[in-house]
């Protein structure tokens, strides 16, 4: 049987298929270029050089413990019962070079991290001494209860970190260990790419700010808020160019002014075949469109546009989106965030896992689209199973919230049944199946 999941690239009632699309969308963008940032800035950030180590790590042989450093040679015989007394000649503090010398019969008190006098090939933990008590040890005696291995409770130099070691490779995002290996390493900055830079313009008369008290016939602006959000999340920094009224001067008065510092606009609403759909129109007039129509459900009207930048050379990539919200959500997750992170130096471009699971009900969708249905995802015996979240008319943004995935049906289904396999983008992290 022909799988559910396999990929088709069949184009549909001479719409685009999404790989042509997203091709096409791709076509020419590189990752930005690099800056340099400090450390404390850099989290999320991209790398766009590999790091290495400068330094090693720890840089002396030191103390994994509290205790005394010691000969091993000293202690051969040690017990409870036999303790051996070794004389005190100084102390070994982090943060504090040490020039005592541990002679046979002598030891050195030290604290985590210290380094090892001269001398000393083991630390003995103070827990297996008399030592803590500052009383004898100002006799300038310690009492050993347990022999010594040699090399017992030392870090050895360079144990972590070497110069030219590997640290963290291109392309990788930097979490917080990654910072914290960079900073150890003896790095201040990083090398990342650039974010890209972002603008969100929606459209439509019928368009308030959230927040505001609706006259008759309007809604609140629900999607800029959504695709800021989401282009935050791919790495971008985005910022909203306001709502435009259905036409096409205020259309273009909006984006004309984020040709000059965007990387990315993304617009709302008005790219269908509605008479005061105007977005085709005002990219046509910044710019050459690239596409329009894509074969998926939702968000068939996407249309896609490059424009010149202001004053340079490069070009400022212009997205659609269709304006029923589960629409721009979805087009923005399946075209723009792969195009964002391509920008933003990511090898990686959907940046989501996917997953294989069963439907517990049949679905139903378009023909010769590729549907992505919102569901849940529920562990089942040894497998995933997804249902439908709710509705999943275009405009349901309570289904969209409570998805925790996209599930793929591909072009050629009209349907699928229950108990087929489905593959699932997932959009939040529920953990792993039991049984696997
Ligand atoms: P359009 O793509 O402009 O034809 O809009 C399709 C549907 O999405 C209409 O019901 C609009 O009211 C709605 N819509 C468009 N833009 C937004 C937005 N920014 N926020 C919420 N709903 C929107
Ligand atoms: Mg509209």
């Amino acid at each position: 049987m022909k799988s559910a999941y396999a990929p088709t690239t069949r184009p549909t009632g001479g719409l685009l298929s999404l790989e042509e699309a997203l091709e096409r969308m791709l076509g020419g963008v590189a990752p930005l270029p690099a800056e340099r940032v400090a450390l404390a800035e850099a989290l999320g950030r991209v790398l766009a050089e590999p790091v290495d180590s400068l330094l090693t790590l720890p840089p002396w042989d030191n103390s994994a413990m509290d205790g005394f450093a010691v000969r091993s040679a000293d202690l051969a015989g040690a017990g409870r019962e036999r303790p051996h007394s070794l004389r005190l000649v100084g102390e070994s503090a982090a943060g504090h070079a040490t020039r005592v010398t541990v002679e046979a019969g002598t030891a050195v008190s030290i604290l985590t991290g210290a380094p090892l006098p001269a001398g000393a090939d083991a630390v003995v933990p103070v827990e297996e001494t008399d030592g803590g008590d500052p009383a004898r040890e100002q006799r300038g005696v310690v009492q050993i209860f347990q022999p010594a291995v040699a090399g017992a409770h030392i870090r050895r130099a360079g144990s972590d970190l070497r110069p030219g070691y590997p640290l963290v490779a291109a392309s990788e995002t930097l979490g917080p260990q990654a910072l914290a290996v960079c900073a150890a390493g003896g790095h201040g900055s990083v090398a990342v790419h650039r974010r890209p830079q972002l603008g969100v313009l929606a459209t439509g008369d019928e368009l308030v700010e959230p927040g505001t008290e609706l006259g008759e016939a309007q809604i609140p602006d629900s999607n800029t808020v959504g695709l800021l959000g989401q282009a935050v999340e791919a790495g971008a920094d985005a910022r909203s160019l306001g709502i435009a009224g259905d036409r096409l001067d205020d259309v273009l008065e909006r984006l004309r002014p984020a040709l000059g510092w965007a990387d990315v606009v993304v617009v709302s609403g008005g790219v269908s075949v509605g008479l005061h759909d105007v977005v085709k129109e005002a990219f046509e007039r910044l710019g050459r469109l690239e596409l329009w129509r894509v074969a998926v459900q939702p968000g068939k009207p996407l249309a896609f546009a490059r424009a010149p930048r202001a004053g340079a050379a490069d070009e400022v990539l212009l997205f659609g989106l269709p304006g029923n919200p589960v629409s721009s959500f979805v087009t923005f997750e399946l075209f723009v965030r792969p195009v964002l992170r391509r920008l933003g130096g990511h090898a990686e471009l959907s940046g989501r896992e996917r997953v294989r699971a069963r439907l517990r009900e049949r679905v139903g969708k378009a023909p010769g689209r590729r549907a992505f249905l919102r569901v849940r995802l529920e562990r089942g015996p040894g497998e995933w199973q997804a249902s439908l979240a709710g509705g999943q008319g275009s405009h349901v943004l309570s289904a969209l919230v409570a998805a925790d995935g996209l599930a793929i049906v591909p072009e050629e289904r009209d349907a699928l049944e229950e108990g087929e396999e489905v593959e699932v983008i997932v959009l939040r992290q529920v953990g792993q199946p039991v049984g696997r």
